[in-house]
């Protein structure tokens, strides 16, 4: 009869109790993976009991049933192997989660399916032969001949997966290739340990050093995962890219985004905002067997999975539309979580991860302006994004070579019959001489920062005109302002630092800001806009017509001028109904004190329009285009000694 020690098994079942209970059940996205860790996990620790229950039974032999002791002693064979092939299931679909080829993940499970049915019909058999293990008459237990076949198994099922790495090694996760450098060592020296030494009981420390060494690379709460959703962000993103893309595999990229969720977050409190978060993190997961998602950035999800056939694409499409349209209910709350789509495509060229990353994330700021569902990385988009790039790079140059121009374009006055102020425009020259225009440039200036750079020189280059004294502009230069800018609470204090370094009054400066600008941080924009009209400066609302157009916000603030926009001005001559309503427009900003700008005036029916209607100021190509300072100078002179 055996004598074994329990101690070793005891460790073993702590150890895997201590595991169990720092799992994370609440923040964990149950993945087919997730699932199989937890039920081996949970497995084990069931077999390590089993066990303990089983060694005090042959302890006790004598005095136990033989039939009962049979029994035990089979359900622990079967129990063993059990749990060493959903440890071993696990480890398959965590190797080939990055790899798209269902063939391999499914007859990984089959093999592993094999082995277990083979060995479980062994077990049965040795009820009759006693190859595994038998008992006599006394209770005493006795092992067969191939009582270390189990070790056998598992040995057979390390090489498998060795096998399976090999041949999917370039798309195998970092994690993945350290355990699998780590673990297999273990579990032979422990095998080799246990058939050496007969005394010891070495079952349960194999199983939980295995659990010990996973826990440790998969679900421990490390970094790479958000803590409100449970994925792996942006940096497990990236990840995870560079291994598809080093496959190269074609796959494709979902990116979700929702659009109002400050409001949720205003509506339910932030908790309950992190928890619909969450929600919807969890549905995606669930709504195909083939995704990862991630949360790439803010409220932005991206959902990786193989290219489907165009007709599973349109219906999983429409199964994210259709479900982001319906309500998320939690608890009282139900929201619904409105969102756009975007999608990316890798089939085609080769490419690395960062490419991909720049598609999206250029993706995203279209998916962000766009008034449409979804938004598809195609052709148009890609070029669009490469010409953005040749911007960048140009406008990293302009800023490092002092490249960029200031160009003015002067506003006519009718109650002078003069010229009596100037816009101030910037210009930057392309690599071939011509010149980019600031409508595409300024957005990219903008949203990487470089705007500064430029606003400080527009502005300098203003003063220096003006300081010269060389031009006659009783209504000064007008300058163009970016959100940017008006998020600096100094703001003011710098720019009258600016133009008194120049020796020049603030009147003599006026700033152009738009009311998009104004309405998208009303709090920040509004604090600076006062600050600056404290200080003397004035300013001029630019581009009204367009898009946001309220009347209730220009009310708001005191703009000395209202600038009606070119799309506006256009239609007057031409359209009776649009000439009513700018009628209506002067009259009302005459009444709030503000006089009126018309911008882009191109032709004379135009202009006679708008001095039927009384517009004091015209701005236009009527008058002038926008011309550097020096023939600023010289036109204004010019016209000086033309007039009549
Ligand atoms: P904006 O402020 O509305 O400037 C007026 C734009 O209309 C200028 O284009 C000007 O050349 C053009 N324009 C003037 N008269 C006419 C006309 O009769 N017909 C037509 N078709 N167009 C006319 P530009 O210089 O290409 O500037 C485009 C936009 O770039 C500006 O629109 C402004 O939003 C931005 N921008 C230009 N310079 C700066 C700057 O220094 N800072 C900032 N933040 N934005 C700037
Ligand atoms: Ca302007
Ligand atoms: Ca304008």
């Amino acid at each position: 009869m055996e004598y074994w020690s329990m101690i070793t098994e005891i460790l073993s079942l702590l150890l895997l109790v201590v595991l169990i209970l720092n799992l994370n059940y609440k923040r964990r996205v149950l993945t087919p993976a997730v699932r199989c860790f937890w039920a081996g996990l949970f497995l084990t620790a069931f077999c390590i009991v089993w066990n303990l229950f089983c060694i005090l039974l042959i302890r006790h032999g004598g005095a136990v049933p033989y039939q009962f002791l049979v029994f035990v002693n089979t359900a622990y064979f079967i129990l063993v192997v059990l749990s060493g092939s959903l440890i071993a299931l696990f480890v398959f679909e965590k190797m080939l989660e990055h790899v798209y080829d269902d063939h391999c993940i499914k007859r990984a499970r089959r093999m592993l399916g094999g082995l277990t049915l083979i060995y479980t019909a062994v077990v049965f058999l040795n009820l009759r032969y006693g190859f595994l293990f038998w008992f006599d008459r006394e209770g005493g237990y006795h092992r067969g001949p191939l009582n270390v076949l189990g070790y056998g198994i598992v040995v057979a099922e390390l090489g498998l997966m060795y096998l399976c790495y090999f041949k999917h090694r370039v798309s195998i996760s970092k994690e993945m290739k350290r355990t699998i450098k780590l673990f297999p060592p273990v579990v032979l020296l422990l095998i080799v340990l246990q058939i050496s030494d007969q005394e010891l009981l070495l079952n349960g420390m194999i199983a939980a050093f295995v659990e010990l060494i996973l826990f440790l690379a998969f679900h421990s709460q490390k970094m790479g995962y958000d803590s409100i959703t449970g994925l792996g962000n942006r940096d497990t993103f990236f990840s995870d890219l560079e291994l598809r893309t080093a496959g190269d595999q074609p796959f494709q990229v979902l990116l979700i985004t929702l659009t109002d969720f400050n409001g949720i977050n205003t509506r339910c409190g932030h908790q309950v905002g992190n928890e619909f978060l969450y929600s919807a993190a969890s549905w995606l997961e669930d709504s195909r067997t083939d995704v990862s998602v991630y949360r790439y950035i803010g409220v932005t999800y991206a959902v990786i999975m193989p290219c489907l056939p165009e007709e599973q694409s349109m219906a999983y499409r429409k199964l994210l539309q259709d479900r982001f349209e319906e309500d998320w209910t939690l608890g009282a709350y139900s929201e619904k979580l409105q969102a756009v789509f975007g999608s990316y495509l890798s089939a085609g060229e080769p490419h690395n991860a960062n490419q991909v990353m720049e598609a999206l994330d250029y993706m995203l700021s279209v998916m962000k302006r766009s008034d449409q569902p979804w938004v598809d990385f195609d052709r148009t988009l890609s070029s669009q994004m490469v010409r953005r790039r040749k911007i960048s790079q140009l406008l990293k140059e302009a800023v490092e070579q002092q490249g960029f121009e200031v160009w003015y374009q002067p506003v006519y006055c009718w109650k002078i019959r003069s010229f009596c102020s100037a816009e101030a425009l910037v210009r930057m020259k392309d690599r071939d001489g011509g010149y980019v225009s600031p409508a595409e440039f300024i957005p990219v200036a903008e949203a990487s920062g470089m705007i500064g750079e430029i606003f400080w020189f527009v502005l300098k280059e203003v003063c220096r005109l003006i300081s010269g004294g060389q031009i006659a502009l009783p209504d000064g230069i007008s300058i163009n302002l970016s959100m940017t800018q008006l998020e600096d609470p100094d703001l003011d204090a710098k720019i009258m630092e600016v133009v008194a370094e120049y020796g020049l009054s603030p009147e003599q400066i006026k700033f152009e800001i738009t009311e998009e600008q104004l309405s998208s941080h009303p709090v920040i924009a509004g604090d600076t806009l006062r600050k600056m009209l404290r200080r003397g400066f004035r300013f001029y609302l630019d581009d009204f017509g367009i898009g946001y157009s309220n009347a209730a916000a220009v009310a708001k603030y005191q703009f000395e001028y209202i600038k009606l926009d070119k799309s506006l001005v256009g239609e007057i001559a031409t359209d009776d109904r649009s000439r009513l309503l700018v009628r209506n427009l002067i009259h009302m900003f005459r009444d709030l004190g503000m006089g009126v700008i018309a911008e882009g005036v191109e032709t004379a029916e135009q202009l006679a329009c708008l001095t039927e209607l009384d517009v004091e100021k015209i701005q236009g190509f009527y008058y002038a285009k926008p011309m550097d300072g020096q023939k600023l100078i010289g036109f204004l002179r010019g016209y000086g000694s033309d007039r009549r």
